[in-house]
């Protein structure tokens, strides 16, 4: 497993330095047309595929029902930190009837490690009982049912209709909204209008890969404050090149998780990925 991290972070550190220097002249895209765009979007994504071919939801879960809770108590904190929570969270509460027969202050202590834990026990509450009450203890496959459980918008919904329904979905989340305006995929800031901008972009059955691929590439490499562009595979396709450190070294450094050698989040990976677990609780 390590062999295979390195390996690739190794193929990375190869083909960034090779991509950061093509780019060192490059301009940003003067008045791209949206056919260009749309080509370069999709390569984007082809690139994406290549770095991150084992690309997946970040949460674990074993059902729909974990997936939908983690989702829930992801609001404000690291999927680190709830993977982190929720075994101990699904041990005491296996079903959507365990968890609606909660002792509040139970729960709460249970969930306290993901912050926002009275809000998050009555979401999760709420949830369950709507869960086991309207949908006969079963989560729904539909968008239009998901966005009426209690704590459960458009992202969560897409975030579990792709992963344990098989159903496309664009995630947008802070990551992908960042990513998608560097490349100009668009300017929109809301989530809603991001997320109709992509889906005309990419066929269907694009949608909840590139999702992850995206993701994986913020939290590895494009960073929120300091994006590690001198490393990073797909710059000679951004327009926003340089707005991170460029230097190679320097920007090798920056690079997180199974890139920079590190843990991933998931205490239970999926077999494919190249990194280290997550530790356990208190075992950081
Ligand atoms: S801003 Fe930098 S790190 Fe982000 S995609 Fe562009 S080149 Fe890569």
């Amino acid at each position: 497993m390590r062999k295979a991290a390195t390996t690739k972070a190794a193929t990375t550190r190869t083909s960034t330095a090779a991509g950061a220097k093509a780019t060192t002249a490059r301009k940003a895209p003067k008045a791209e047309s949206h056919l260009a765009m749309v080509r370069r979007a999709r390569r984007i994504n082809r690139e994406l595929a290549e770095v991150y071919p084992y690309a997946h939801p970040e949460l674990d879960f074993r059902n729909p029902f974990e997936l939908l809770v983690a989702t829930v108590l992801s609001a404000q904190t690291t999927d680190l930190r709830v993977n982190q929570t929720t075994p101990a969270l699904f041990a005491a509460y296996p079903t959507p009837e365990d968890m609606a027969a909660a002792v509040p202050e139970e729960m709460e202590e249970i969930i306290r490690p993901t912050g926002f834990f009275r809000a998050k026990t009555k979401s999760l509450l709420g949830l369950s009982a709507a869960l086991r009450d309207e949908f006969g203890g079963e989560v729904p496959g539909r968008l239009e049912d998901l966005v009426k459980l209690p704590g459960v918008g458009r992202k969560t919904a897409n975030v579990v209709l792709g992963n344990a329904f098989g159903v496309p979905g664009i995630t947008v989340d802070t990551h992908f909204g960042r990513l998608v305006r560097r490349w100009k995929w668009t300017d929109e800031e809301d989530p809603v209008k991001v997320e109709a901008v992509v889906a005309g972009i990419f066929p269907k059955s694009e949608w909840t890969m590139l999702s992850h691929r995206v993701v994986f590439h913020g939290r590895r490499i494009c960073h929120s404050r300091k994006p590690a562009c001198g490393a990073c595979p797909i710059a000679p396709l951004c327009p926003s090149y340089g707005e991170g450190e460029t230097d190679p070294e320097k920007a090798r450094k920056l690079l997180k998780y199974e890139m920079g050698g590190y843990p991933g989040q998931r205490l239970s990976p999926p077999a494919d990925y190249p990194g280290k677990p997550a530790p356990a609780l208190g075992a950081e």
